[in-house]
């Protein structure tokens, strides 16, 4: 199967090069955010809808622009793409997928996507339109051998790391059939437990680091505004966050690519981690953005291998269900991690017999849809997801 997959790496460019990003950044920026002011004044005063080619248009009279003269400096391919990026931005709100766009800050993530017209790929060397010198990768993974490249991404995060995100093509074939299942419990406390009795803590690093960011923040919030100090309060925060995703990443990467390489079929519970955490503390963000990335892993690898990729029912009560005997309890609340069952007397893990129900459940289901042919979910991830990393 052709797929489109996304590989990210590190990049570290020369003085020169770096201001030439900063320049291509900025003007990136500027674009999307003059086009996504003159399309929403335009809908909201004459309900005018304006669309990528009359926003193309519009650059093109910007660039005449004398105070906008340095629009020119940097490479026009890359402008384009930011136009077509706030067009998908907006086709993402129309479709109810996404919120209004909003405009880009410089505080932010920066970035600039180049289509294949606007650099060179010459023996694993990539030269960017408007540079003269190839930029300096960490190739940590090699592109496969059949890649065609679609575009690159450049970015910059907030404390200050380059990176490369090369989108391609590419043919993926199917892994080998597996014999085993797996149903998947996700939770704050461990982020994820298998049905077999496997069990991904939430990474050491983070439960160290939300102590640090937490102190971070608080010396962040008293200093003074616009301050020097304060702008580098702020940049040890982001290392901090940038620390904190990245150990998250490859964490959850490994164990997604584990039960995919392992399982035929994989069921899991579905979205609704709202109900878990009460409170907006950092351990929601971070469980929230972690249980979001597993099942997106999980949703397009088993798609990509050949896989079943199911989510259960959100309402379905795998905790207090006993896996052996299918006794309800009322309660549990979540501080009991281990309980007996009042009704066979079987001593459960709360999280292993939570995996265990939604096993079971997929199964049934799986064999229900099976049968019925009744309208099973489509899983095939849509092209952002695909996009998001491999
Ligand atoms: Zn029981």
């Amino acid at each position: 199967m052709i797929v489109q997959k996304a590989f990210k790496y590190r990049l570290f460019p020369s003085g020169a090069q770096a201001a030439q990003l900063a320049r291509t950044f900025g003007c990136a920026r500027f674009v999307y955010n003059q086009a996504l002011e003159f399309r929403s004044k335009a809908w909201q005063q004459e309900k005018k809808s304006i669309g990528y080619h009359d926003s193309a248009l519009k650059l093109t009279e910007w660039k005449q622009e004398p105070e906008k003269a340095f629009l020119s400096e940097v490479s026009s391919v890359v402008l384009q793409q930011s136009l077509r990026n706030l067009d998908t931005a907006f086709t993402n709100f129309f479709q109810k997928r996404a919120q209004y766009p909003k405009f880009k800050s410089r505080r932010h993530r920066q970035s600039a996507r180049y289509a294949t017209n606007a650099f060179t790929f010459k023996d694993g060397r990539i030269i960017l339109a408007k540079q003269s010198e190839p930029l300096d990768i960490v190739w940590s993974q090699p592109l496969p051998d059949d890649a065609k490249i679609l575009n690159l991404t450049i970015s910059r995060d907030t404390s200050e790391r380059y990176f490369v995100s090369i989108l391609v093509e590419t043919d993926v074939k199917p892994l080998k059939k597996a014999k085993a299942e797996v149903g998947i419990d996700v939770g704050i406390k461990t982020l994820a437990t298998t049905s077999d009795g496997e069990k991904i803590e939430n990474p050491r690093p983070l439960v160290k680091c939300e102590k640090r960011l937490k102190k971070l923040q608080r010396r962040l919030s008293r200093k003074v505004k616009d301050s020097n100090n304060r702008k580098k309060a702020r940049f040890r925060v982001a290392k901090l966050h940038a620390k904190i995703s990245d150990t998250r990443r490859d964490t959850i990467q490994k164990f997604t690519t584990k039960i995919i390489r392992e399982n035929q079929a994989i069921y899991v519970e579905g979205l609704n981690v709202a109900g878990m955490v009460k409170n907006h503390n950092l351990a929601k963000h971070i469980a929230d953005a972690a249980f979001g990335e597993i099942f997106r892993e999980l949703e397009y690898k088993a798609n990509w291998y050949g896989r079943t990729y199911l989510p259960l029912d959100r309402f379905f009560p795998s905790s207090k269900l006993c896996s052996s005997c299918g006794h309800l309890l009322d309660e549990l609340p979540l501080s009991v991690r281990e309980w007996d069952c009042p009704g066979c007397g079987v001593h459960h893990d709360r999280d292993i017999n939570a995996a265990i129900n939604i096993k079971k459940a997929g199964q049934y289901l799986l064999k229900w849809i099976k049968t019925t042919g009744w309208g099973a979910r489509k899983v095939t991830p849509t092209r952002n997801e695909r996009r998001r990393s491999a």
